[in-house]
């Protein structure tokens, strides 16, 4: 959004937010390999809107009389990296949520097919947006001990993935079945579907197939690592089947009775 005529700052500028960054590399010598790993891509994703709102910021403070449509559209841009600021954060939390024990677990007896219900109520305004249908598909009454708001991070992370990843007019259908012992949910979509060789890497925190593209479209990288987290603290599983440029389709199986240790 750079106009030709507005002077832009040097990242120079930006080096105090550098230096705090290197003080935390330090810091950082001292943690095992895949800790550093998470704190340098934790820095690199936090830092990277920081570093556009000051370059906008700084763009607008060194020009004399900005014509306001210019000034507006700056403001816009740096709200824009504010929010995707928060959702990175939002997520971190949810994830450093995540990684306690299983104890964090809140347990209740839920209605699946209500709670399926409401998230998909939830996603309907932006399915439409896209012009994609949404459908749930449940064949039975599904009543299980889980933690509710774990369930709904599940199924919101892999119902707006299949939103986010389709193709306009595209249709996403959410399964909910059991057997006497598990319940089973799946998340099909008809979208862009995921390379055979990033399937195995998709868990991965701040992973992303297409940085740009899902940049573009507000995935910070880190849903599918909360949602195999609130699987795993189920002791269920997470599968992942997908045709590239067809299709892909989540399954998240989890057992219906929470078994203490
Ligand atoms: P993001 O915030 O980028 O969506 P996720 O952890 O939720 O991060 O997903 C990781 C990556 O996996 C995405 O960036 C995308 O490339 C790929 N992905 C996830 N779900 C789907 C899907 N339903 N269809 C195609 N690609 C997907």
């Amino acid at each position: 959004h750079m106009d030709g005529d507005i002077s832009v700052p040097t990242y120079q500028e930006t080096e105090h937010i550098s230096n705090a960054f290197n003080l935390l590399h330090n810091q950082m010598m001292n943690m095992d390999s895949s800790r550093q790993d998470f704190v340098a891509n934790v820095s690199h994703e936090l830092k990277t809107p920081i570093t556009s709102v000051k370059v906008l910021a700084d763009s607008l403070l060194a020009q004399q009389d900005v014509p306001a449509e210019l000034y507006r559209e700056f403001l816009e841009d740096i709200a824009e990296e504010i929010e995707r600021e928060d959702k990175i954060i939002n997520d971190l939390l949810a994830l450093v949520k995540m990684d306690k024990s299983a104890a964090e677990l809140n347990i209740t007896s839920v209605n699946m097919n209500e709670l399926a219900e409401i998230i998909l109520k939830r996603m309907r305004p932006i399915a439409r947006k896209r012009d994609i249908e949404l459908l749930l598909v449940s064949t039975r009454e599904v009543t299980a001990e889980i933690d509710e708001v774990k369930m709904s991070l599940i199924l919101t992370n892999l119902i707006e993935n299949a939103i986010k990843y389709n193709r306009e007019h595209g249709k996403v259908t959410v399964t909910l079945d059991a057997d006497h012992q598990y319940f089973t949910i799946t998340v099909e979509d008809t979208g862009i579907g995921i390379p055979e060789e990033s399937l195995n890497r998709i868990y991965d925190r701040f992973y992303r197939v297409d940085k740009s593209h899902s940049r573009e479209i507000g995935g910070t990288g880190l849903g599918l690592a909360i949602t195999k987290n609130a699987v795993q603290l189920h002791r269920g599983s997470i599968k992942v089947e997908s045709t590239f440029g067809e299709g892909t389709r989540f399954l998240v199986k989890i057992p219906l009775t929470h078994s203490l240790l």
